[in-house]
């Protein structure tokens, strides 16, 4: 099966016209931002600018309804660039604007989701804690009411875009223990300030994974995203899309492992011969090249059944998990091909390979979509 069957002629002219972009205006920062943890300065106004935020959206509400196909080649070629700073587009796509597009009145859809698709405001989505994190339904942070409005109190950890965000979409207790318990709340920033603290990773550095605390946080009423009680609702089908962004990610990065392996195979030279001479080597990258095909069919299947409105959860988790997991050891086998070579920072190798581990983890690490498959299974 071709990949390419899988897109349509818009599909392929937008993927081209997303590398030529991310080639020119892009890839020139990436060593940079990975080195120093910082983003060049403009670079969420400019994605806003060519429309590349609004893509899952439709044009009422600041969208261009390209459709969430669009997204995954977007996301696919962006980490091949620059994980990092894909990770802070992937949010503004996705988990932190989904929430307010499902669930959001008209009034927070202008405020907050119109102006976060033209790069003007930058959003995070805040469900982990420090004592919740697979067990997302035991998160502590508290919203009481108080007057009118409502008061916060708890911490949250590990959010990207947790200290340069303008609003965070918080997960918190309203009621009875559970997920029916959970509601969603906006946090906007320029109506008070809240505290959060950058934290070092291994990979993702010109992400900003960050502690954001919430101490007594006052919120007007209208920060209320959707009905109380239904945060856990909206917070899946948000996450059920995050996943398969995840996978796509992967691919991206898998694939640009691959292609600087097969490059590097071709030109090393050792006992007189190309290094992609010896067997062991072409049969790792053949191995290689298959599980990249194998992911990106997987997940830009479960890319058309969310434009076509027929995914399922299991879907998702098995896009992102076989996805995640082949980037993993593709990069690592790449960086392996390039011998010494692949060790020294001055090669892209470590970057992707660190880079890469984080999709193991985040929005459900591997082994907790295992277990939402083998629910599916009936299990
Ligand atoms: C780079 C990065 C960015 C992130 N960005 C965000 C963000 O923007 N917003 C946000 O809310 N969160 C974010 N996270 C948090 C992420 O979603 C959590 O780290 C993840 O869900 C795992 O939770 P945990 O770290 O608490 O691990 P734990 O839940 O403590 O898991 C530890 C280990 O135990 C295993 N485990 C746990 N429960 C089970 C079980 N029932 N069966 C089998 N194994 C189990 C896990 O698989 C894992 O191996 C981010 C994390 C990272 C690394």
């Amino acid at each position: 099966v071709s990949f390419e069957t899988v897109l349509s002629d818009e599909h392929r002219l937008f993927s081209k016209a997303v590398h030529h972009f991310l080639d020119r205006e892009v890839a020139p920062h990436a060593e940079a931002a990975d080195r120093t943890g910082d983003l060049p300065p403009g670079l969420v106004h400019r994605l806003g600018e060519l429309g590349y935020l609004g893509l899952r959206y439709p044009e009422d509400v600041g969208g261009s309804g390209a459709g969430f196909v669009a997204v995954c080649l977007l996301m696919e070629e962006f980490y091949r660039v620059s994980a990092g700073m894909a990770a802070v587009a992937e949010i503004q796509c996705g988990l932190g604007t989904m929430p307010l597009f499902l669930a959001g009145t008209e009034e927070q859809k202008e405020r907050y989701l119109r102006p976060a698709l033209a790069g003007e405001l930058l959003g995070a989505f805040a469900l982990t804690e420090p004592d919740a994190g697979s067990d997302a339904t035991s998160i502590a942070t508290a919203a009481r009411r108080a007057g009118s409005g409502w008061v916060l109190q708890g911490s949250k950890t590990y959010i990207t875009n947790g200290s340069r965000a303008d609003f965070l979409i918080v997960a918190a207790r309203t009621g009875e223990a559970g997920a029916g318990g959970v509601s969603l709340f906006v946090v906007d920033r320029r109506l008070g300030e809240v505290p959060a603290r950058r934290i070092e990773t291994l990979g993702l550095r010109a992400s900003d994974t960050s502690e954001v605390f919430l101490d007594d946080v006052q919120l007007p009423a209208d920060a209320l995203l959707g009905e109380e009680g239904s945060g856990f609702a909206i917070l899946m089908r948000t996450l059920n899309e995050g996943r398969i962004m995840v996978g796509a990610e992967s691919v991206g990065l898998a694939t640009a492992a691959l292609e600087a392996a097969v490059g590097y195979a071709k030109t090393r030279q050792q006992f007189g011969s190309p290094i992609g001479a010896f067997q062991s080597i072409r049969f790792r990258l053949a191995d290689m090249a298959t599980q990249v095909a194998a992911s990106r069919l997987l997940v830009y299947r479960a890319a058309q059944n969310v434009d076509e409105g027929t995914i399922t959860r299991e879907e998702a988790s098995m896009a992102k998990l076989f996805a995640s997991e082949v980037a993993s050891h593709v990069t690592k086998d790449a960086l392996y091909i390039h011998g010494g070579f692949g060790y020294m920072m001055e090669a892209p190798l470590q970057r992707y390979f660190r880079d890469s581990v984080a999709n193991e983890i985040v929005e459900g690490t591997s082994d907790m979509q295992r277990e939402s498959i083998a629910r599916s299974l009936g299990l």
